[in-house]
């Protein structure tokens, strides 16, 4: 997998930005002996992890000047699994570890899923416990959007805010449009500047518009291809995940009458 990373780097032969997100853990997707994110760390490159803290592989022994190169670790608490993997005491300790390492940057949250709620108030406690009060790092709640809260739901996380006051910070909600209000038409760099790059290789600008075969298809970085369109694409439905973080990472461009 460095070969793919590698090979990227060396295509746009330009500082690169890797979000490492999406199904599965990055740092669970290979033995520690391998030691991929030091490796990747070492390219010229700014990394975005998104983790689930249950393996830290060879993040504590990162030189400062690589860990410099994490900008951004997305800490998710997976209260009932780590529960079910028994891991309460495991997860814990990674997290303070790579809060020890990596403060300002980490951002630790948990999804308060409907189906679990009964276990939301546990969760939170257990939090505050073993990590905030070694950390004083608060926990960001995230609402589960495929399952919309009831009433009931919205009385138990207010009385959760009371109860846990600094422990709770802000809440995240995952409404992707949000910041297309205002804004219909994009000039996206899909394609240009952004692309996602899937587990088995394959490269695609915009998943989100199949009719787009430029967009949808950009080849397959194990078999070493990659075609960048030359243009950005004027789209009119800024309204997904991808969209959310081309417009985070500043790429997103207002179109020019
Ligand atoms: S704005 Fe979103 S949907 Fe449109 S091309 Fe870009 S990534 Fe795809």
């Amino acid at each position: 997998m460095f070969e793919d990373f590698r090979f990227i780097c060396e295509y746009f032969d330009a500082p690169v930005f890797f979000a490492l997100s999406g199904v599965g853990d990055f740092m669970v997707s290979y033995g520690r002996s391998q030691r991929l994110l030091e490796r990747l760390l070492g390219l010229d490159v700014e990394v975005a992890l998104d983790t689930n803290g249950a393996a830290l592989q060879e993040f504590p022994e990162l030189a400062p000047e690589r860990l410099e190169k994490l900008r951004f670790i997305n800490l998710t608490m997976h209260y009932h699994q780590i529960k079910q993997k028994n891991l309460l005491e495991r997860w814990p300790a990674n997290a303070r570890i790579i809060l020890e390492r990596r403060f300002e940057q980490t951002h630790p949250d948990y999804i308060l899923s409907p189906p679990l709620r009964d276990e939301w108030e546990e969760a939170i406690a257990f939090y505050a416990q073993t990590v905030y009060a070694h950390t004083g790092r608060p926990l960001i709640p995230v609402r589960d959007v495929n399952r919309p809260f009831t009433p009931d739901d919205e009385d138990r996380l207010a009385r959760l805010y009371a109860r846990f006051g600094e422990v709770l910070k802000g809440e995240y909600v995952e409404d992707f449009s949000a910041a297309f209000r205002d804004r219909p038409e994009v000039m996206c760099p899909a394609g240009v500047r952004y692309f996602r790059v899937w587990n088995d290789g394959r490269v695609q600008g915009c998943p989100n518009l199949p009719n787009v075969p430029s967009l949808h298809d950009c080849g397959n970085v194990k078999e070493r291809r990659l075609t960048v369109r030359k243009a950005l694409f004027r789209c009119d439905t800024p309204a997904f995940c991808d969209c959310s973080a081309i417009d985070k990472l500043g790429m997103m461009r207002t179109p020019v009458e």
